[in-house]
């Protein structure tokens, strides 16, 4: 039975969207008798992450009854297992610096004769000598790349399906030393023990880099499924300029957890009467398999 997570970033409150994708990721990791959710919360960036945030946000999915098992891990405590695994990478000669701003990624990458996934690193720092590397290291600090040699890799989504995806050399270190999300959510789903990632579908192209990193890490697979995002009625991402897409938003015009619950259990076809009653009420009706791919769009409680 298949261990699951939910990782929030905690950089605001959680909207809507967010909370639908916390709540598939719970019935997920619930049906078929299974039992496992875990906690991860992604204050990776000191420059973003809040504890103030993380605090409503905590708050917020517990009102929903979304609950976890096991030690919660935070990303700001987990610089050494990062380093370690960006030092294996380097032994393996697996890794480069690259010099590059994003300006002069975009303009290499839209050259006439390049051809590349969209948002793909065209390679421009993967054979430098070094001593054109110690010159670019006068005037920039380095990110560190994964020298991934554009591998094709195939996996099934829970959702999506079957899906073929190039991967590029992508950044496993920022340039500030920071470790990169796609090289600390693989290392901590494997110190977490999780089997199956359930988040939303903004995150699906990003997901051959994972299964690519956890492959050259030795770190276990995972199962995936990337969850439908809520859009606005113009068929955009939600955020918040989109009105009352908070808990507390929707608590102010007099909604409650449990109509929100309804709300959201409704955006996915299932119930909303069953939610009223807590999210295990769902368990008999929800079927991972029938799950639409197509986005939903927030129509309010
Ligand atoms: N923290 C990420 C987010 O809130 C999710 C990361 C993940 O699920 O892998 O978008």
């Amino acid at each position: 039975m298949p261990i699951g997570r939910y990782a929030p970033s905690p950089t605001g409150d959680l909207h809507v969207g967010n909370l639908r994708t916390a709540m598939l990721a719970w019935l997920f990791a619930h049906h078929d008798g299974a039992t496992e959710l875990r906690l991860r919360i992604d204050d990776l960036d000191p420059a973003t992450a809040r504890l103030e945030h993380e605090h409503r946000q905590l708050a917020d999915l517990d009102d929903l009854g979304i609950t976890f098992t096991g030690d919660v891990l935070r990303q700001s405590e987990r610089d050494e297992a990062y380093r370690h695994a960006i030092d294996r990478l380097h032994r393996h000669d697996l890794t480069y610096p690259c010099f590059c701003s994003r300006r002069e990624i975009r303009e290499a990458a839209s050259a006439p004769h390049v051809h590349l996934p969209e948002g793909a690193y065209p390679g421009t720092c993967r054979d430098l000598s070094s001593t054109e590397r110690a010159r670019r290291a006068e005037n920039r600090p380095a990110a560190v790349r994964l020298r991934a040699d554009a591998v094709e890799v195939t996996f099934t989504d829970g959702v999506h399906g079957l899906t073929t995806t190039v991967v590029d050399d992508f950044v496993i270190q920022r340039n500030d030393g920071v470790p990169a999300y796609n090289l600390a959510s693989v290392v901590d789903d494997a110190t977490q023990n999780i089997e199956e990632v359930v988040r939303g579908d903004d995150l699906l192209d990003g997901t051959a880099r994972q299964i690519h990193l956890r492959e050259r890490l030795g770190l276990p697979a995972v199962r995936h499924g990337h969850v439908p995002l809520m859009v606005n009625d113009e068929g955009k991402r939600l955020a918040k300029r989109d009105g009352a897409v908070t808990l507390s938003d929707l608590r102010e015009l007099g909604h409650d957890a449990a109509a929100v619950r309804a709300a959201l259990a409704a955006s996915i076809g299932l119930p909303a009467d069953a939610a009223q009653a807590g999210l295990a009420a769902l368990l008999p009706h929800f079927d991972p398999n029938a799950l639409a791919i197509g986005p939903t769009v927030w129509s309010g409680c």
